[in-house]
């Protein structure tokens, strides 16, 4: 596997100006790459998305990622963010890490995939899928494809994202799960007034304070398998108008839940209604506005997990550890169709900051480390068929 393939690869795609969820011309040199191969763009509003696949059934392995990047500051960076620079070993560009340089690595990976398919008369599907919005909303990316996927008969078995998941040096660190986020603005309504007239007020921070105490208080879960306990936070609260004799009619708080899988949405607000009816009986009204930002999954397959394992140790002589850290990702909506789901990338040090960078001698070997873990998952089911 050629290193200038991949470099030039990625070179092309850090000189568009992707922002989310502009593709700025990615997904058409990333087409361009994959003769061959079954070609659907599928474009949703603003995003644009694009899968492609070759051979067809199961095994069926998917590439997962995004093309899209945030914003670039050119004023806080030492090079201009959309012209590559190589400087000590290191490509700085917006999108190096996050995530152009898996993009690159996982259709050079695909490529010679599909000839080791042919040559080998593998059966299965290899496919890359990739979104102009990840960093963004979202709403048109992965999750709004997997359905239409799901339609058309197209069922993925194994995913692998691309994204950055390395601490400090590639191969140290892959996940296999994450997890899921909640979000609550919730709002109590009382009676303001005069505070020299208590008989006439209804005053909602006193409950939304006991509320919000109650909830701190609460142990959720102590962990679940590689995941750390599920953790419930306030992040904003305001009441009031500023002066000393009044009681505002409403109190506010935004609490966010950053749970495991031993939760799900619905837990979670059964819990919470129930604590904030006991409080606010009959003297105070409560409005909720629940958003959940991405559920929790977590992948108990030893398949895929051993495949990359296998494929990180072959190429770099390391033993991969993984875990279920950092925020949501896409991973998420591939595991609710039924994917198992593994991410694994290169360093994540310097995503979203200005001089984000990729090490140009990790291109090479994570190219490898996705070639491996596909061909691997194939192996395995070739021997035990
Ligand atoms: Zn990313």
């Amino acid at each position: 596997m050629e290193y200038q393939k991949i470099r030039n690869l990625l070179d092309r795609l850090l000189e568009c100006p992707s922002i989310s969820p502009n593709n700025a011309g990615c997904l058409e040199i990333v087409a361009g790459e994959l003769d061959g191969f079954n070609l659907q763009r599928i474009d949703l509003a603003d995003t644009a998305n694009l899968f492609a696949s070759y051979g067809q059934g199961f095994p069926h392995i998917s590439f997962v990622g995004h093309i899209d990047v945030v914003p670039a500051n050119p004023a806080e960076w030492t090079s201009n963010p959309f012209i590559p620079t190589e400087r000590d070993g290191k490509i700085f560009a917006r999108g190096a890490a996050d995530m152009k340089s898996g993009v690159a690595a996982t259709v050079i990976a695909a490529k010679y995939l599909a000839k080791l398919m042919e040559s080998e008369k593998i059966t299965g599907t290899i496919s890359l899928l990739i979104t102009s919005d990840e960093e963004a909303t979202g709403l048109n990316g992965i999750a709004a494809v997997m359905p239409i996927l799901a339609e058309r008969g197209i069922n993925i078995d194994y995913a692998i994202v691309a994204e950055p998941t390395a601490r400090e040096n590639l191969g140290d660190c892959a996940r296999k799960g994450r997890r899921g986020s909640l979000n609550l603005e919730l709002e109590i309504v009382g009676i303001e007034g005069h505070i020299a007239y208590p008989e006439k007020l209804r005053n909602p921070i006193f409950p939304l304070a006991e509320i919000l105490a109650r909830l701190g208080e609460i142990v959720w879960d102590t962990g679940y398998l590689e995941f750390p306990p599920t953790s419930c936070q306030v992040s904003n609260f305001q009441a009031g108008l500023g002066a000393e004799n009044v009681v505002p009619r409403t109190a506010r708080a935004k609490i966010n839940w950053r749970f495991n899988p031993l939760y799900t949405e619905e837990k979670i607000r059964q819990i919470v209604e129930k604590i904030v009816a006991e409080v606010c009986e009959k003297s105070t009204t409560a409005n909720f506005s629940w958003r959940l930002s991405g559920d929790a999954f977590a992948t108990a397959d030893e398949i895929i997990c051993t495949a990359l394992s296998d494929a990180v140790k072959e190429n770099l002589g390391t033993t991969l550890e993984f875990n279920t850290a950092g925020g949501t990702s896409d991973g998420r909506f591939l595991a609710k169709h039924g994917a198992k789901v593994v991410e694994f990338g290169v360093c994540n040090a310097s995503i979203h900051k200005a001089d984000e960078w990729v090490k140009a001698a990790d291109l090479e070997p994570l190219a490898k480390i996705y070639f491996d873990c596909a061909k691997n998952i194939f192996t395995h089911f070739k021997n035990t068929k």
